[in-house]
């Protein structure tokens, strides 16, 4: 069946891959950035696909932005089934080292962004008595990992708002709510974070520095070898499969690798139904 689906962060990485499968699988597609100037490569993309696709301005840290945006779908296509939460930002830096003002703008891009798009689609959800919201979380929001504790923190804030409103939300008014888990994705995003730690004064000397040499050196081999990284593509198949499904999971990791990576987390549950069944059974029978 063909959904309305909304998704942000498309300027780069799996917001393309995204908005481009969406597309291809016969979906109308709403595929939204924060600064239009960068659609060529999402519209070069849509052109090799041979699909279309409507791009509109959306900032998920503009509560107008994000708003007025999702006004602009509903007046042209009349619903939205589904909102992809995919705008993010890394970073990579101790909590010593990061400012407050770091922690707040890490905090609003991935967390709060994905509250302000929540909000304004889930009065139709609730009226429609449908709709998917999918959050790209990561298994940075399951495991947490050296220097990443504020993405982390960010990345669990978005894990647990997810599930605590599939414990009622999902039962009461048929709406699904997906968090998607992956490893390494091959997009901007890792050198946006080594830009970022460039702008805000490099790595500091200080005695965190050589643990975070270690790491930084280690990320760059992880992302010449091995199975961490997938492409956008791969990770964009699996929200595909969730999408279309009529019992989509509430967390899914990408790959064997972040099914291994997170398993002392997820194997008991791996989709989280187990524990939505239990906050149930505890709190609202
Ligand atoms: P990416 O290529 O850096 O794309 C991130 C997207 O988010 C860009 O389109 C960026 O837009 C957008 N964005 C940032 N701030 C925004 C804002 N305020 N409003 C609207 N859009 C904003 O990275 P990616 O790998 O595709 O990341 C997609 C998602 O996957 C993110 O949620 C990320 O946390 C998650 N993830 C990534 C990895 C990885 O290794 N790459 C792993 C696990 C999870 P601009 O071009 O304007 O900056």
């Amino acid at each position: 069946m063909s959904k309305v689906i909304l998704i942000t962060g498309c300027s780069s990485g799996l917001g393309i891959s995204l908005a481009v499968q969406s597309a291809r699988a016969g979906h109308r597609v709403y595929a939204t950035m924060r600064n239009l100037a960068k659609r060529d490569a999402l519209d070069t993309a849509a052109s090799d696909a041979g699909v279309s696709i409507d791009v509109l301005q959306l900032d998920v840290q503009d509560t107008v932005s994000v708003d007025v945006c999702v006004d602009a779908v509903l007046n042209d296509a009349g619903r939205i089934d589904v909102l992809i939460n995919n705008a993010g930002a890394g970073f990579v830096r101790s909590t010593e080292q990061a400012s407050e003002a770091d922690v707040q703008w890490v905090m609003d891009v991935n967390f709060m962004g994905v509250v302000r798009c929540v909000k304004a689609v889930i009065p139709h959800f609730r009226k429609q008595r449908s709709g998917h919201v999918v959050s790209i979380s990561s298994v940075g929001g399951l495991v947490g990992q050296p220097f990443n504790e504020i993405y982390c923190g960010a990345k669990f804030a978005v894990e647990g708002y997810m599930e605590a409103m599939a414990s009622y939300i999902s039962p009461s008014f048929g709406i699904n709510f997906t968090v998607v888990e992956p490893g390494g994705i091959t997009s901007e995003f890792a050198s946006s974070v080594l830009k970022q730690v460039e702008e805000t004064g490099g790595m500091l000397e200080d005695e965190y520095l050589p643990i975070l040499q270690k790491y930084v050196g280690g990320s760059q081999n992880r992302q010449s070898g091995g199975d961490i990284y997938q492409t956008a593509d791969e990770v964009a198949q699996v929200v595909m499969g969730c999408i279309a499904s009529d019992t989509p999971p509430i967390r899914t990791r990408t790959s064997q690798w972040g099914e291994a990576f997170c398993g002392l987390k997820t194997d008991l549950d791996p989709d989280g139904k187990k524990l939505q069944h239990h906050v149930i059974a505890q709190f609202l029978s």
